[in-house]
């Protein structure tokens, strides 16, 4: 029996051929052949949209991040389909699933391999606070050892609860100051990680 076409037979504007959808342009001054805005909203814009995740799963949370990569949910359309698992490409780590303090000096080492700007994503209950192994062999969150940007709580959580947690990154990655990373503030946020 042939498979019924349903998806196909209004096509929105952004499917059609030819259709290019661009982002909005950052706050600034518009005139006859010239636009001017600040740098830091410019080099924010393009980090935004073009965020290349490392996940690091252990368990549940991670096949949930799979449907988020999925067709269905489609990550790329975020600019962040290029998932890599080599830290060093990498600017926003997924800790996805329980974390056993054996494991905690690797996160770090993944987390301290990745070059500046980075930033670290807590997906689902384990990875935010331990979620329900309230035990002894099991890291009570992962902002014990690393610095933590958005939680996305849920246990799991659904795809959607995922996409709303990339979101929130991109909203604080367009907004971040470029002379962030050089800041008393931020260092003082490393050194109390033991992060030189
Ligand atoms: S939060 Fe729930 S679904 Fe996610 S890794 Fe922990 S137990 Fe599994």
């Amino acid at each position: 029996m042939a498979r019924p076409v349903r998806f196909n037979i209004h096509p929105r504007e952004t499917d059609l051929p030819g259709h290019i959808s661009m982002v909005g342009a950052p706050e600034g001054y518009t005139g006859d052949g010239f636009f001017t805005t600040r740098l830091s909203d410019v080099v924010g814009l393009a980090r935004k949209n073009s965020i290349w995740p490392l996940p690091f799963a252990t368990s549940c949370c991670g096949i949930e991040f799979m449907a988020t990569m999925g067709a269905h949910y489609d990550l790329a359309r975020f600019g962040s389909e290029r998932v890599a698992f080599t830290p060093r490409q990498c600017d926003l780590l997924m800790v996805m699933g329980t974390i056993a303090k054996k494991m905690a000096p690797v996160l770090k080492q993944v987390y301290l391999q990745m070059a500046e700007p980075r930033w670290v994503l807590a997906m689902g209950a384990c990875a935010s606070s331990g979620g329900i192994f309230d035990t002894y062999s099991v890291l009570q969150g992962i902002d014990q050892i690393i610095p933590v940007d958005v939680y996305v709580p849920g246990c799991p959580p659904r795809p959607e609860a995922v996409l709303d947690g990339i979101m929130n990154v991109q909203k604080l990655v367009g907004k971040e100051s470029i002379r962030r990373r050089n800041s008393e503030r931020y260092r003082e946020l490393m050194l109390s990680y033991g992060i030189q």
